[in-house]
């Protein structure tokens, strides 16, 4: 069977028990470029089985052989590196250099991290009297979002498999297509039949069908804040194992005597990253009364160079947003801030010269954005950067802390040290330090309503185990 046609269950290709289908679009152009099967409870059903099934073999598989699968799977990844990053560029509209480097550059990379991960993790340990195993928790229910398609899958499906245990994924219904390649490399790599499923669907009924299967021990969920509630909610109420990795509201506070220009640039280049749609995109920027209106000139002058246009132009930094829905929220937050009285200083709702096909927006910076306002509070998923001001440090780090989310947040100051001791009081789950550089190694997630758990290395890894001690 084509794989178009079927959902990957058990380690083959079979077709949905519905008849339900999901339209992939290009949001470049806005025509359909395929369509996907829409799994319903009874797709869901089949895939836990399939898991559950296979959870006792690949718990007992040596970590070091699960490892050396991983291998095999960041092989086949890479293998397929260019037509991956080209349909992330299809069902997306990530600039094609965007794509290569990051979009799938870097998945590849975390799951060879895990292969390593996985060779050389302790996964017992001696406490005292006690041994203390490190087990898989059991079948994972993977719930993933559009915004770094492969990157949001790897960073579930790599520990979960690390860690011995066996996955269904349910991945966002924009981009079901890479969704579908990753399925392929797994079933290249080798690896055992149902220890990875996929079930492609809607969320309200796919997604939640996989939280609520009571076959599920984890539901490991990436998304907005508002669904993460409610799978939250699922889970507590069948006291199962959860994480989420949900919204954010992240500051960049630039302290007097930092390099301004610098950070500045790094701030505009950050928020147009992926068109604005990282849940870690640095979105408000805090600078000093004395240095506001040259911080706000800075970025009037770097975002120009952000233009938005077709992804495959190789030249090309931003691209469109997702779908439709999403460019209708990014234009409303805009009109909302203008409404509410910020200072337009680039950008705004107007559609980009020549742009009037496809979701395009226009990368945005308003200026005299006060902590009330909407734009300076709710999570925009646009290329939409907010200028606030402060007269001292405990009123920057006030403002900065002043939020529901808490997942990223910067500092720039004259001297790391001064940048990292004012790191330490910010409520974020990763601060970067004067420009510092994203690790793959170090853990990802959020403080406050930003999520619970971690992603990424060792500690993304335990996010999969569980303990039992053995009493001696
Ligand atoms: P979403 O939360 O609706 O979707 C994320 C995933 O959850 C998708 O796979 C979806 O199908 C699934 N889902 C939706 N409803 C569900 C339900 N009732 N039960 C189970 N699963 C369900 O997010 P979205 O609509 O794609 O984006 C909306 C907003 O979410 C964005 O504007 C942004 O603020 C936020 N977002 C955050 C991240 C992040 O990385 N933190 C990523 C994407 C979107």
């Amino acid at each position: 069977m084509n794989a178009h046609d079927g959902m990957y269950i058990d380690g083959s290709w079979r077709p949905a028990a519905g008849s339900g289908t999901i339209e992939v679009v290009n949001p470049a152009d806005e025509q359909v470029i395929a369509t996907v099967p829409a799994g319903d409870a009874e797709d869901v059903d089949a895939a836990v089985r399939a898991a559950r099934a296979a959870l006792p073999g690949w718990a007992a598989t040596p970590p070091a052989r699960r490892g050396e699968y991983l291998a095999a799977l960041r092989d086949a990844l890479a293998a397929r590196q260019e037509e991956i990053a080209a349909t992330v560029t299809a069902e997306l509209g990530a600039p094609t250099g965007f794509a290569t480097r990051v979009h799938t550059g870097l998945p590849i990379a975390v799951a060879g991290s895990y292969a390593e991960l996985a060779a050389s993790h302790s996964f017992e340990e001696r406490i005292g009297t006690s041994t203390v195993l490190h087990e898989p928790v059991g079948v994972v229910g993977a719930i993933t979002p559009w915004n770094y398609p492969l990157h949001q899958i790897v960073a579930k499906v790599a520990p979960a498999l690390a860690a011995g245990c066996t996955v269904v994924l349910k991945p966002a219904e924009d981009t079901p297509l890479t969704a579908r390649l990753f399925a392929e490399c797994v079933h290249a790599a080798g690896i055992p039949a149902g220890v990875f499923n996929l079930v492609t669907g809607l969320g309200p009924v796919a997604g939640q069908a996989l939280a609520e299967h009571p076959g599920v021990d984890l539901v490991s969920f990436t998304g907005s804040t508002a669904v993460g509630k409610r799978i939250g909610a699922i889970a507590g109420a069948a006291v199962k194992r959860v994480a989420l990795e949900l919204g954010g509201k992240s500051a960049n506070v630039i302290l007097p005597g930092a390099d301004l220009a610098k950070a500045v640039a790094a701030n505009v280049a950050d928020v147009c990253r992926n068109t604005g749609q990282s849940c870690n995109a640095l979105t408000r920027t805090l600078v000093h009364a004395d240095q506001y209106e040259e911080a706000v000139a800075l970025a009037a002058a770097a975002v120009a160079e952000f233009v938005p246009g077709d992804p495959t132009d190789p030249g090309v930094r931003v691209g469109p947003l997702v779908n439709a829905k999403q460019h209708a929220r990014v234009r409303g937050y805009i009109d909302r801030g203008i409404e509410e009285g910020a200072r337009l200083v680039a950008g705004g709702p107007t559609v980009p010269e020549g742009r009037d096909k496809g979701y395009y927006v226009a990368p945005t910076v308003f200026a005299d954005v006060t902590p009330e306002m909407t734009i300076a509070r709710e999570e925009i998923f646009g290329p939409v950067l907010s200028f606030l001001k402060y007269e001292d440090e405990e009123e920057a780090l006030r403002i900065a802390n002043d939020t529901v989310y808490g997942l990223a947040a910067a500092v720039w100051a004259a001297d790391e040290e001064q940048a990292a001791a004012f790191a330490r009081r910010l409520e974020a789950g990763q601060v970067e330090v004067n420009g510092g550089r994203f690790n793959i190694l170090a853990p990802f997630g959020g403080y406050k309503e930003s999520g619970v758990g971690r992603e990424l290395g060792v500690h993304g890894l335990g996010e999969y185990l569980q303990t039992k001690s053995l009493q001696f």
